[in-house]
Protein backbone atom coordinates (compact mmCIF):
# COMPACT_ATOMS: atom_id res chain seq x y z
CA UNK A 1 0.00 0.00 0.00
CA UNK A 2 1.67 3.14 -0.91
CA UNK A 3 0.25 7.09 0.26
CA UNK A 4 -1.60 9.27 -1.60
CA UNK A 5 -0.66 12.87 -2.09
CA UNK A 6 -3.37 13.66 0.21
CA UNK A 7 -1.59 11.34 2.84
CA UNK A 8 1.53 12.57 2.11
CA UNK A 9 0.51 16.23 2.81
CA UNK A 10 -1.13 15.30 6.21
CA UNK A 11 2.19 13.18 6.77
CA UNK A 12 3.87 16.12 6.72
CA UNK A 13 1.94 18.09 8.66
CA UNK A 14 1.20 15.94 11.35
CA UNK A 15 5.34 14.87 11.55
CA UNK A 16 5.63 18.87 11.53
CA UNK A 17 3.58 19.36 14.59
CA UNK A 18 5.28 16.39 16.64
CA UNK A 19 8.96 18.42 16.10
CA UNK A 20 7.28 21.67 17.49
CA UNK A 21 5.83 19.56 20.49
CA UNK A 22 9.62 17.94 20.60
CA UNK A 23 11.42 21.26 20.36
CA UNK A 24 8.99 23.30 22.55
CA UNK A 25 9.28 20.94 25.64
CA UNK A 26 12.68 19.31 25.75
CA UNK A 27 12.31 15.81 27.52
CA UNK A 28 9.18 14.69 25.89
CA UNK A 29 8.11 12.02 23.77
CA UNK A 30 6.49 13.50 21.22
CA UNK A 31 5.14 10.16 18.81
CA UNK A 32 3.19 10.87 15.28
CA UNK A 33 1.45 8.15 13.60
CA UNK A 34 0.99 8.81 9.75
CA UNK A 35 -0.32 6.51 6.70
CA UNK A 36 3.27 3.79 5.19
CA UNK A 37 4.54 4.27 1.85
CA UNK A 38 4.51 0.63 0.98
CA UNK A 39 6.94 -0.30 3.68
CA UNK A 40 7.30 -3.67 5.93
CA UNK A 41 6.29 -4.30 9.77
CA UNK A 42 9.30 -3.49 11.74
CA UNK A 43 8.23 -5.19 14.76
CA UNK A 44 7.98 -8.72 15.97
CA UNK A 45 6.70 -10.94 18.56
CA UNK A 46 9.06 -11.98 21.17
CA UNK A 47 8.63 -10.29 24.47
CA UNK A 48 10.39 -6.96 25.43
CA UNK A 49 11.65 -7.79 28.77
CA UNK A 50 15.24 -7.69 29.54
CA UNK A 51 15.82 -11.84 29.75
CA UNK A 52 13.63 -11.84 26.58
CA UNK A 53 15.37 -13.27 23.21
CA UNK A 54 16.40 -9.98 22.03
CA UNK A 55 18.83 -10.10 24.43
CA UNK A 56 20.76 -13.03 23.81
CA UNK A 57 23.53 -12.94 21.75
CA UNK A 58 23.10 -14.28 18.58
CA UNK A 59 19.39 -14.45 18.51
CA UNK A 60 18.17 -13.75 14.96
CA UNK A 61 14.74 -12.36 14.61
CA UNK A 62 12.24 -13.44 12.20
CA UNK A 63 10.24 -10.28 12.25
CA UNK A 64 6.85 -9.19 11.29
CA UNK A 65 5.85 -10.70 8.10
CA UNK A 66 3.15 -7.91 7.51
CA UNK A 67 3.47 -4.86 5.53
CA UNK A 68 3.13 -2.25 7.53
CA UNK A 69 0.05 0.20 7.40
CA UNK A 70 1.13 2.87 9.76
CA UNK A 71 4.59 4.86 10.33
CA UNK A 72 5.13 4.96 14.04
CA UNK A 73 7.32 8.35 14.38
CA UNK A 74 8.88 8.97 17.39
CA UNK A 75 11.04 12.55 18.31
CA UNK A 76 13.03 12.37 21.57
CA UNK A 77 14.40 16.09 20.21
CA UNK A 78 13.72 18.25 17.61
CA UNK A 79 16.30 16.73 15.60
CA UNK A 80 16.05 13.05 16.53
CA UNK A 81 13.40 11.30 14.90
CA UNK A 82 12.89 7.33 15.05
CA UNK A 83 10.52 5.93 12.45
CA UNK A 84 9.15 2.43 12.92
CA UNK A 85 6.56 0.91 9.96
CA UNK A 86 4.15 -0.99 11.77
CA UNK A 87 1.07 -3.38 10.63
CA UNK A 88 -2.35 -2.91 11.77
CA UNK A 89 -1.67 -5.33 14.32
CA UNK A 90 1.64 -3.72 15.78
CA UNK A 91 1.33 -0.43 15.54
CA UNK A 92 -0.55 -0.15 19.18
CA UNK A 93 2.20 -2.21 20.69
CA UNK A 94 4.81 0.32 18.97
CA UNK A 95 3.28 3.08 21.01
CA UNK A 96 2.82 1.39 23.82
CA UNK A 97 6.74 0.03 24.08
CA UNK A 98 7.87 3.71 23.21
CA UNK A 99 6.07 4.73 26.25
CA UNK A 100 6.97 2.50 28.41
CA UNK A 101 10.80 2.95 27.31
CA UNK A 102 10.30 6.64 27.91
CA UNK A 103 9.18 6.81 31.11
CA UNK A 104 11.89 3.90 32.49
CA UNK A 105 14.83 6.58 31.35
CA UNK A 106 16.39 7.97 34.76
ZN1 LIG B 1 11.90 -10.31 17.69
ZN1 LIG C 1 3.59 -6.39 12.46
Amino acid sequence: MTRTPQETFLSDQTLAAARHAAEATPGLLSVAITPANGEQCTWCDCPTSSDGPHSQPGYRCAGCPDSAKHVVSAYTGPDLRFDYPACRRHSPQIVIDLVETAGRKP
